[in-house]
């Protein structure tokens, strides 16, 4: 191991050693063990013990192939399979579902992907001096779908019904005062494991634990584990499954997969609580945001578009960036500008040039350059550890500007700070550039802390600390094999005759592939053919240079499981 790098995966640690995880490291390295066709059998017709699964499938009915798939599904850790569920709703799905094996990700999707632990762990810490109890650690298990109807219950609001979560009893001091103001600060794709791969680079986040209420045991309860679908999830108290932003691509009723947020905030279906919160409140409360992109505009909720009345303010950073991709200004989209307030005056603050010696001094080295990167050559700075006080500054200037905290009713803000995860995309969580972005990112928390001090008030305030997902560490780091989207997509296309001017394959994501269901039936086939062709890929057809692969690994597969979507329903009960 060079110096520097980081901890191997053989050395990695959830959150502090102490957190348990339910899925053991056999079924997570070893993903679809072996399990006898009796059991198999038993379990389609629902004759295992303890289940309360339903028989849909006969044993007669079930042919090779799919036996072959359902062990490798029922396989899975009834955690996954959970997940896996929680993520899904079929008309916004690909028809088949694809689990990695172990560290093995989709190259070309997204990295970070996965119903396994390393991408589902996430910090979980309330931090309020004089309102959260400072109970330290409980182990008991809650996930992001917990979030809004504990941010319900701590301003006070009875009014919420959160679908799926429930109140996070341990944070909840009944005989505190209610908060000026609620923060919610997510650092994206700063999961545990990321973090345990920096264990030393946290050291104002390990701090504020002894003082606050923290759960060790907290995961984001669905898959994928994307972006987009998190923010909805923390937003709204519902799983992907409910509020309907799957992936940060859906497919839309007239068939086109897209960005769940590229028709604006109708493709959040569920209510967040900071909708109902807000239309309730009405002059009495505000609410509002500072992120990056319109996938974290979920956590706030559907502006205007839900209530006229209501046009809560918002920062994001569309203005010039793609789809997915962040810009160069802090700006609305089209999609999101006619339903939240943008407030201008952030672009009139300092330009981010001013905030380079931040980036610079990360690495320890002044040379005007940050890991012998060209500062302004990453997204002109944006990219760099100069994006968190320069962000800082602009997050003060809105709480302040619009009286965050000073209101009759607490007041809710949301933030995202996305530098970890663009760092990761580029670098991996393993990189030194992802250090140097956790340890800046880290030492902007006391720095927040301070100034909600003044401009609230000590004892006034509340800070959630969490994550929407983990993130990849380098192959060597993890011993991943990157399964090459493109690779996938030509082995398929080649196997079933489908060229590519009418492919059969729509869009390979991580989670599922969509298919295009005029070409199956065109070219004769079933979804079990098709997952059945998935589960057997291996190292060779799947990798970016099949020629690069020793000859002694070509064969070795590269998903735990893979199965048409329709088959779900029959892996876990329903909740
Ligand atoms: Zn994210």
């Amino acid at each position: 191991m060079e110096e520097g790098r980081a901890r191997t995966s053989r050395d990695y640690r959830f959150w502090e050693a102490a957190a348990h995880s339910p899925v053991s490291r056999r079924a997570f390295l070893g993903g679809a063990a072996a399990s006898s066709l009796a059991a198999l059998l038993a379990a389609c017709t629902g004759g295992r013990a303890g289940t309360t699964i339903r028989p849909t499938i006969a044993p007669q009915q079930v042919s090779a192939l799919l036996q072959q798939q359902l062990q490798a599904a029922r396989s899975l850790p009834r955690e996954v399979q959970l997940r896996l569920v929680r993520g899904f709703m079929a008309d916004r799905a690909g028809q088949v579902i694809t689990v990695p094996l172990g560290f093995n990700y989709f190259d070309g999707g997204i990295s970070h992907t996965t119903p396994w632990p390393y991408t589902q762990d996430v910090p979980m810490l309330w931090y309020g001096p004089g309102i959260v109890p400072t109970s330290g650690k409980f182990d008991r298990p809650i996930t992001s779908a917990d979030v809004a109807p504990t941010l319900a219950k701590l301003v006070g609001f009875t009014d919420f019904q959160a679908p799926d979560g429930s109140v996070m009893e341990e944070v909840i001091d009944p005989a505190a005062p209610n908060p000026k103001l609620v923060v919610v600060l997510v650092w994206d794709a700063g999961g545990n494991y990321v973090l345990n791969l920096w264990p030393d680079s946290w050291p104002q986040l390990k701090g504020l634990m002894p003082r606050s209420t923290w759960y060790s045991s907290a995961t984001i309860g669905s898959s994928p584990s994307s972006t987009a679908p998190i923010h909805a999830t923390i937003g709204t108290g519902a799983y992907p499954s409910r509020h309907g932003i799957l992936d940060n691509f859906i497919r839309f009723p007239d068939g086109s997969l897209a960005d769940p947020w590229s028709r604006g905030p109708s493709g959040l279906l569920s209510p967040t609580f900071g909708d109902q919160y807000a239309e309730a409140m009405g002059p009495k409360a505000a609410t509002g945001l500072f992120a990056t992109l319109s996938w974290h505009a979920a956590m706030l909720g559907h502006g205007s578009q839900a209530n006229p009345n209501v046009r809560p303010v918002m920062v994001l950073r569309e203005k010039g960036g793609g789809e997915g991709a962040e810009g160069i200004a802090w700006g609305l989209g089209a999609q999101t500008e006619p339903y939240y307030r943008f407030p201008d005056y952030v672009n009139d603050l300092p330009p981010i040039s001013q905030y380079f010696p931040v980036a610079e001094k990360a690495d320890g080295v002044k040379d005007g350059k940050w890991q012998g990167h060209d500062i302004n050559s990453l997204n002109f700075g944006f990219n760099t550890p100069a994006r968190v006080p320069f962000q800082q500054r602009a997050i003060e200037e809105v709480i302040t500007r619009e009286g965050f905290g000073h209101h009759d009713a607490p007041d809710l803000f949301f933030i995202n700070y996305k530098l970890i995860d663009e760092i990761g995309h580029l670098f991996t969580a393993s990189s030194l550039e992802e250090r140097d972005s956790i340890v800046v990112q880290d030492a902007n928390l006391p720095v927040l802390v301070d100034f909600l001090n003044r401009q609230v008030g000590e004892g006034k305030w509340v800070l959630l600390v969490t994550a929407d997902h983990g993130h990849s560490a380098a192959t060597d780091v993890s011993g991943a094999f990157p399964i090459k989207v493109d690779s996938v997509d030509a082995s398929l296309e080649g196997r079933f005759h489908a060229t590519a001017t009418s492919p059969l394959a729509q869009k390979i994501r991580p989670g599922w592939t969509y298919l295009d269901d005029a070409k199956l039936k065109g070219l004769g086939l079933d979804l079990e053919q098709v997952a059945g062709f998935m589960l057997d890929l291996d190292k060779e057809q799947v990798a970016a240079r099949p020629s690069e692969v020793p000859a002694s690994v070509q064969g070795d597969l590269v998903l735990s499981a893979a199965f048409p979507a329709q088959l779900l329903s029959q892996l876990v009960a329903p909740e």
